[in-house]
């Protein structure tokens, strides 16, 4: 067993939030990936959506899955404006690496709605 693998299956929180070992609020999910509620809520709606393949960061991705990921963010992010009503605009982000302010090893793309200008986004 590859010391990647074994840190995939068992360490990984999103992994283990993909295989519903930990609890999460599920926004949207299909075969190729898995969006639920962030934990420490940006604005209301704030949403990460994690490739079901477990990638560490977007130097990881092949074009096959950026497309199968980024492909799915439109209609993600009208899911989410739809649900939020008073949603103005989105915020769309993705940290990669430490130096970059990654701290979930697992890739993932941040939808942050919008409602005002006076939102605390610092
Ligand atoms: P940062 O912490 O700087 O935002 P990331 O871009 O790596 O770095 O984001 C990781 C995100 O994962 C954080 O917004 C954090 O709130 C969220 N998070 C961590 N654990 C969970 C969890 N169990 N369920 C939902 N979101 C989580």
């Amino acid at each position: 067993m590859s010391r990647k693998w074994a840190i995939s299956l068992t360490d990984c929180i999103f992994c283990k939030i993909i295989n519903q070992e930990i609890p999460s609020y599920k926004v949207y999910e299909d075969e190729a990936v898995y969006a639920f509620l962030d934990l420490s809520q940006v604005t209301p709606g704030h949403t990460l959506v994690v490739p079901k393949k477990h990638v560490t960061d977007i130097f990881e991705y092949d074009e096959d899955l950026a497309k199968e990921v980024f492909s799915r963010i439109p209609k993600i992010a009208r899911a989410i404006e739809k649900a939020f009503p008073d949603c103005q605009g989105m915020n769309i982000l993705n940290n990669n690496k430490e130096l970059a302010y990654q701290s979930v090893f697992h890739s993932h793309i941040h939808l942050i709605p919008r409602y005002s200008k006076e939102d605390d986004f610092s």
